[in-house]
This record gives C-alpha cells, structure tokens and sequence, in this order.
C-alpha cells in the first residue's frame, strides 16, 4: 500500500484497473510552535484537512495539535499486476547481447531466451530497471556515439542515478490506530498496513543518506542497518506514544536501497531522462505509487516524437516463444524477522552497548 496523493493520475490508473483505493486518514502531528514545510505542502497541492483530534495512542505523548486528511492508500502488489497486464503477451525472459545502431540507421536490439536468438528493430526504447538502468546505458553506450556524447556532456560524469540507503521500522498489533502519521519536528512518519485484524506500521525517519557517487556498495544485496538511526526512530516513537509500552506488540525491520534518476529538474519524484539521442527514455518512478504516472509521462513523450502504439507488436506468440511466467514479489514487511516489541529494543540496546 502507498500513498498516492501526488499522482492523480496514478488514482485512474486505479480505477481503471479496478485496485481498490481506500481512503484513510493521514494525521500531521506537531508539537508547539513547530510546523514544518510538509504543511506548506499539503496546501500547495489544495488537499483538504481539518484540525485532527488526534487518536488516543498519542495521549500524554506531547503532541499539541495535529491536521487530518483524506488520503489513497493501495496495494503494492496490486500495482504490478495492473502494471503487468497489459503487456503480459509481450514479455520477453532473456538477454540482451547488443543494443548498438549499425551504420545504416536504425537501432538493433539482439536478446538471447532459452529458445533462441531474436533480433528487434524498436521504434523507441525505454529502461525500468531501478539500479540497472546505469548498467543498461553503460552497455548501449559502447555502442552508440550519440549517446555516449550526449552523456559525457551532462555534469554528473556518467553516473545517472543516486543511491540512498533506507530501512524501516516495523510494528505490529492488534491496538494500533490504522492511520498514517507525520512527525516532522520527531522524523516520524508511519505508513500503515493491514493483516489479518492487526495494524501493521512502517515507520522511516525521511533521512535515507545519500550513497556518495564511487563508493563501493553493492547493490543486489540490501544495506547493513544503521543502529543509531534505528534508535532515533524507537526514541521518537515512545516520545510520541509513551503508552505503546503497555501494547502488545512485535516488532522488526527492513532496508533497501532506494535508486532515483540524477535530474536537474527536479529534486524529487519520477524522473523520465531523455538523452536527446531520440529513441531512449530511461525512468526511475521514485515511488512505486508513482509508477503509473512515469508510465503515463513516457506514453506522453512517445506521442510527442510521433511514436503510437501499433497493431503490429510482436507477441510471444507470433514469435513461437513460451509465455513468460513472472512472480510478483512481496512487499518487504512481509519478510520481517519478527520478536516481541521489548526484546527488539533489548537486542537492539545490547547491540550499541556492544560497539560503545
Ligand atoms: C526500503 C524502501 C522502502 C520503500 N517504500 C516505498 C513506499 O512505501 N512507497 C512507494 O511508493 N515506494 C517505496 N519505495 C520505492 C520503490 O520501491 C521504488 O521506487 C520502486 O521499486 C522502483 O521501481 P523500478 O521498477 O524502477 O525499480 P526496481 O523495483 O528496482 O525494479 C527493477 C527491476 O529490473 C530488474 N533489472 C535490473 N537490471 C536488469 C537488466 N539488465 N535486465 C533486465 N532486468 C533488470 C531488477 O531485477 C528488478 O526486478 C521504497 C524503497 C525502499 C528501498
């Protein structure tokens, strides 16, 4: 589920597909004197909010006043089957060996399945492949002047994204409010989910640092946790709700890296990079809830260079090749290592006694 509030378009995207949205309520909390820019925000993009009575787990807590709205929450997984379907007779399992543009012109796009070898001849190419959209370009750009210059002129010195590590905190229990909260002023903001009849909440502290360009990381594995920050989220989340000590509750967490385009349009959001080489769009969503709105900005840009959907798409089918079976992957609170809520901030305070 996320949070769907700078896409309407992804809100069509929905009901077209039929994803339930159902609205919640997103709480602003502040304490005296301290409002924050998320609150400029929530004007700017005209959401309607009232005065919030703020739910009872944030009593004796220290918040003074609080704002409420209405928001879209969905499903992640819902995101991609929709995202799927409509292309799922045009999924192609293979690799792809060469991407160049020969002499005479046109691009040449040659992937290797189990099956066979197949040469396409695409009118536009676009890359989604989060942290693999650099080593993608790194491989057209061998073989294509134009892009190659067109990315050595761009000043970030060829590497097109940035890297942030990110983790999650995560508890669970049947006495959690099923809202969404910000806390600016704590670096609180919790997301909500469902299971079963408990609340699930995810709660990040928005700082996700920045992986500077050439240190070494790895990126098909998730990063190390950062204890301090997970201290940080754990003392912010009983200065808010002293009483969450009484709950029953169990707790765990999750990090990953966050891969966004290096823009300078913009700071935040989707990015949809166009290397002026004509025929390549390369995307970072940003936001997986943003999906469905840098899906609808390629179609948009597709237009614009006079590239139309055809009749003539090759399905698997024409082309004498299975149909490709794809997983849908979890979202990742559902692989937490889960312990009592006390044990996790016993483990968790043994841990940086151990360092100290
Ligand atoms: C900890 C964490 C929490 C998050 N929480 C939220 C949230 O609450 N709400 C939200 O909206 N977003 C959230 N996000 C962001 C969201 O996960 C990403 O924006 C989204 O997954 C990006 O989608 P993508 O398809 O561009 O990239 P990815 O999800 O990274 O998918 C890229 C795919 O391409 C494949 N690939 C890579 N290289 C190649 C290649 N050469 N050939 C073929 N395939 C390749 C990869 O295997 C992968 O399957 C979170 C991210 C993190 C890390």
């Amino acid at each position: 589920m996320m949070k769907l509030s700078r896409g309407i378009r992804g809100i069509r995207f929905c009901e077209r597909h039929q994803i339930p949205i159902p609205p919640k309520r997103a709480i602003y909390g502040f304490f005296q004197g301290r409002k924050n820019p998320l609150f400029t925000n929530w004007m700017a993009q005209k959401l309607r909010f009232d005065d919030a009575k703020l739910p009872e787990i944030f009593a004796d807590g220290g918040l003074v006043g609080g704002y409420s709205s209405r928001e879209y929450w969905l499903d992640g997984e819902q995101v991609l089957l929709a995202l799927r379907e409509d292309v799922s007779d045009l999924l192609l399992k293979g690799t792809v060996e060469s991407m160049g543009v020969p002499a005479e012109g046109k691009r040449k796009v040659l992937i290797r399945t189990a099956e066979k070898k197949i040469e396409l001849r695409p009118r536009a190419t676009i890359f989604s492949a989060g942290a693999g959209n650099q080593t993608l370009l790194e491989m057209m750009k061998k073989e294509d002047r134009a892009l190659r210059e067109q990315i050595a002129a761009k000043p970030w010195s060829g590497v097109v994204h940035k890297v942030k590590r990110s983790q999650v905190l995560v508890i669970k229990g049947k006495e959690l409010t099923d809202v969404a909260c910000m806390i600016p002023s704590l670096d609180l903001y919790i997301v909500p989910r469902n299971e079963g009849n408990a609340t699930v909440w995810l709660i990040s502290d928005g700082a996700d640092p920045e992986v500077r360009p050439g240190d070494p990381v790895d990126l098909t594995q998730d990063p190390k946790l950062n204890d301090e920050r997970l201290t940080g989220s754990v003392g912010s989340m009983t200065r808010a709700m002293p009483r969450l000590s009484r709950l029953s509750l169990t707790a765990g967490y999750y990090t990953g890296f966050r891969v966004d385009g290096r823009s300078f349009s913009k700071t935040n959001g989707e990015v949809v990079e166009d290397f002026g080489i004509g025929d390549l769009l390369v995307v970072w969503p940003s936001m997986l809830s943003l999906a469905p709105k840098a899906s609808s900005i390629v179609v948009e840009k597709l237009r614009k260079k006079g590239i139309f959907p055809s009749e003539h798409a090759i399905s698997v089918e024409a082309i004498r090749l299975p149909k490709v079976e794809t997983q849908i992957g979890q979202e990742k609170w559902k692989t937490v290592n889960w312990s009592s809520w006390e044990q996790f901030r016993d483990d968790l305070h043994n841990r940086l006694q151990r360092y100290s």
